[in-house]
């Protein structure tokens, strides 16, 4: 089985000085992992459209099926993001009707609603319309901004709003979709173990042979708490053609895991499972 991969791009210069967190990484790669792709790389880069440009071009160098970016589709001088995509991919941008359409359609609702005077494009409303030669507009069912899709070779670049509701919007609606169609059948599951009683480096060796034992399972211990306090979280998921595979072979792992732990004195108790 192979799995779909992703990187993802956040863009935007709060990002970097510490003003927002990344939560939209967070949230995009947890959906991408449920969904049974994988996140190979997150990159967090400012609003520069060189930036942009090399980050792209990197991320292109390691072939992913899918690069997602994220901000910098806004009217505002610093929304840069579709320059930066442009220059990468060596395409021209250009205002697209279907793009000006979706705008429009949005501030004439805004007008009905009240929440503006008039339905006057101006030119900061037109460059949310400007495209990379090639690239499809997405509609944004929460916010202006259209998303963009465009195709480089094997690669599909997918350029989304910064503000999160708006980028979950567009990933649920339009997105999600997609990448489940190119991953094909598959499933995530994860499970966690709560122990307590023995230290990491002592859980490590039984780790590695249950890793070892069950190559399907990946493992990850979480240290709860202080260093010299013996609590974790060991985390255990797998990714499957078939959601009663994926259990099996996570709960197999799950108790010849609890049985060492057990073993060495240690206590264990499930925490959670999630398909
Ligand atoms: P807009 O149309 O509102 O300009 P945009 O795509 O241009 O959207 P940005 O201007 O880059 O998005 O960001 C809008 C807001 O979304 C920022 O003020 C920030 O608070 C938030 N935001 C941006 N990136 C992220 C991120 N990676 N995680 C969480 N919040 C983010």
């Amino acid at each position: 089985m192979t799995t779909t991969s992703i990187e993802i791009i956040c863009i935007g210069n709060e990002l970097l000085i510490g003003k927002t967190l990344n939560t939209n990484a967070r949230w995009l790669a947890k959906r991408i992992t449920a969904l049974g792709l994988k996140t190979h790389r997150i990159t967090i880069i400012g609003d520069s459209i060189e930036e942009i440009s090399n980050a792209l071009r990197e991320a292109i160098q390691r072939n992913p099926h899918f690069i997602i970016t994220t901000g910098g589709l806004g009217p505002t001088f610093d929304d840069k993001t579709l320059e930066g995509i442009a220059m990468a991919l060596e395409r021209k941008l250009a205002i697209r009707d279907q793009a000006l359409k979706m705008i429009e359609e949005k501030y004439r609702q805004y007008v009905e609603e009240g929440r503006m005077e008039r339905a006057e494009l101006t030119p900061p409303h037109i460059k949310m319309a400007r495209l990379p030669e090639g690239a499809k507009p997405i509609f944004n069912p929460v916010g202006t901004a259209p998303a963009v899709i465009i195709k480089h070779d094997d690669i599909t670049v997918i350029a989304l709003p910064g503000v999160p509701s708006e980028m979950k919007g567009i990933f649920d609606e339009s997105v999600a979709p997609l990448l489940k169609e190119a991953a094909g059948e598959v499933t995530f599951f994860e499970t966690s173990l709560d122990v307590t009683g023995m230290m990491e480096p002592a859980v490590a060796p039984l780790i590695d042979r249950v890793m070892h034992d069950n190559p399907y399972v990946y493992i990850k211990s979480h240290p709860k708490g202080e260093e010299t306090v013996s609590h974790l979280e060991l985390h255990l998921s797998t990714t499957a053609e078939e959601t009663d595979l994926a259990k099996k072979r996570v709960g197999k792992a799950l108790i010849q895991l609890s049985e060492l732990i057990q073993e060495k004195g240690g206590k264990v108790k499930p925490v959670k499972a999630k398909s």
